[in-house]
């Protein structure tokens, strides 16, 4: 029963998902942590009391990934490097006939655009090759697409109404940090907002649409922003009968100050600017100067809490429904040496992963999350760290 695990990306997300498959020796009998810098790896394997080999790995190039999986031979890659690695990972993953799992979906890097339609694209040759690989098994997207089945499968005759909200409660102490990769989070929370209503997509200028929401457990009040996030396109896809979708991210007032000047300035442009006779895409630059994501566990204290509001109708009767996750920041940092952001995503990586392993999650092709009985996936999140509470608003 148990199976090779490649782990590819060694950062925040990378090393909670190696901690998590470690403690899962019964799955995960046999772990190879790979990266562009095989030192952060060794970083994190020395943390781990189990042994965990590492390797050295471009996932730019397809090559160079496919005569290592060719050689290791794993059951899984579980991708938690960047956007950009989708692609050719997911080609290495044909060429050497692996099943293929991520956290985040592709994104073109000069392009600050996310769809899923370029993975989708290749759910023939997935299924064809009798593969499979699983989208975003991250929290959100991931646990937020599991929650929404979950809710449909057992509350509901139909769902008309979603609203996912991301609060993070938790304080590092730095003026401004992102909690994952800088480059991604900023490119993400820059956009322009985008929502699903009445069978059409509706956009917004980025962060001008807010509310305040009043978070359980002690959390309290926070505002809250629309954004566009990616799982709202597979959820509306799937769940046909929705008639809005929204996903909501608290943000503090400071860090959306810096933010503001840092865009005004142009230090969050993705396009090549010219430096000292040398090309230099600022938000790399600025990404350098951040502190990084990884750095932030021992500092951050507070709680996460993430879910899903669900409207529609039962028996005729309309009611609304919440499933939240409350997660917190030193509690993670004592399990796993990281803060609850990079927790909430690895610890979803590791589970769905161990779906597609144990079989729980079989298929072949390209799937999202919630195209799977979400109620193996929602025990296992009890299991293995990320509980979840659900009440009746
Ligand atoms: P980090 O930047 O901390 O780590 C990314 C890692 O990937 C780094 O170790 C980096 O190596 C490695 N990497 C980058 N490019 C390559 C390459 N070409 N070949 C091999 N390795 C490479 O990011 P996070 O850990 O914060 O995020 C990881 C992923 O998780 C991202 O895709 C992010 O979008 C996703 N995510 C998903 C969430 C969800 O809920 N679904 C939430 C948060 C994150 P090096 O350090 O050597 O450059």
């Amino acid at each position: 029963m148990s199976k090779k695990a490649l782990i590819i990306g060694a950062g925040g997300v990378g090393g909670v998902v190696t901690h998590k498959c470690a403690q899962v020796p019964e799955v995960f009998g046999d772990i190879l942590l790979a990266s562009r810098t095989e030192a952060k790896c060794k970083a994190i394997a020395e943390q781990i009391a189990r042994p965990i080999r590492t390797a050295r790995v471009d996932a730019d190039n397809v090559e160079e990934t496919t005569a290592l999986l060719r050689r290791e031979k794993p059951d899984v890659v579980i991708n938690v490097a960047l956007p950009y690695q989708d692609l050719p990972l997911m080609d290495a993953c044909l060429a050497a006939g692996i099943d293929y799992l991520d956290t985040a979906n592709y994104e073109p890097p000069d392009t600050a655009k996310f769809e899923y339609k370029w993975q989708w694209a290749y759910h023939d040759r997935f299924k064809d090759a009798g593969l499979m690989a699983l989208l975003g098994s991250g929290f959100d997207p991931g646990v937020t697409n599991v929650f929404t089945a979950y809710a449909a499968k057992h509350h509901f005759d139909e769902i008309h109404e979603l609203d996912i909200i991301d609060c993070n409660a938790g304080d590092h102490g730095h003026p401004f940090a992102t909690n994952f990769n800088p480059e991604i989070n900023i490119r993400e929370v820059t956009a322009r907002g985008r929502f699903y209503e009445e069978g059409e997509w509706k956009s917004t200028d980025p962060l001008t649409v807010s509310k305040t929401y009043d978070f359980p457990e002690g959390i309290g009040p926070k505002k809250i922003y629309l954004l566009y996030h990616e799982e709202l396109e597979s959820i509306v896809k799937f769940f046909p009968t929705l008639k809005r979708a929204r996903f909501w991210m608290t943000f503090s007032d400071n860090y959306l100050k810096h933010l503001e000047v840092l865009q005004n300035v142009g230090m969050t442009r993705i396009d090549p600017v010219e430096f000292e006779g040398k090309q230099i895409i600022p938000i790399q630059f600025l990404k350098a100067l951040l502190p990084d994501p990884a750095s932030l566990g021992p500092r951050t204290k507070g709680k996460t809490c993430i879910g899903c509001v669900v409207k529609g109708v039962k028996d005729g009767k309309e009611r609304t429904y919440y499933v939240y996750n409350i997660c917190d920041h030193e509690a993670c940092y004592r399990e796993v040496k990281s803060q609850a952001i990079s927790y909430t995503t690895g610890v979803p990586a590791m589970i769905g992963a161990k779906m597609m392993l144990t079989g729980k999650w079989r298929g072949e092709g390209v799937f999202n999350m919630e195209q799977f009985d979400p109620d193996p996936f929602m025990e296992a999140l009890n299991e293995h760290g990320l509980p979840w509470q659900e009440t009746f608003l």
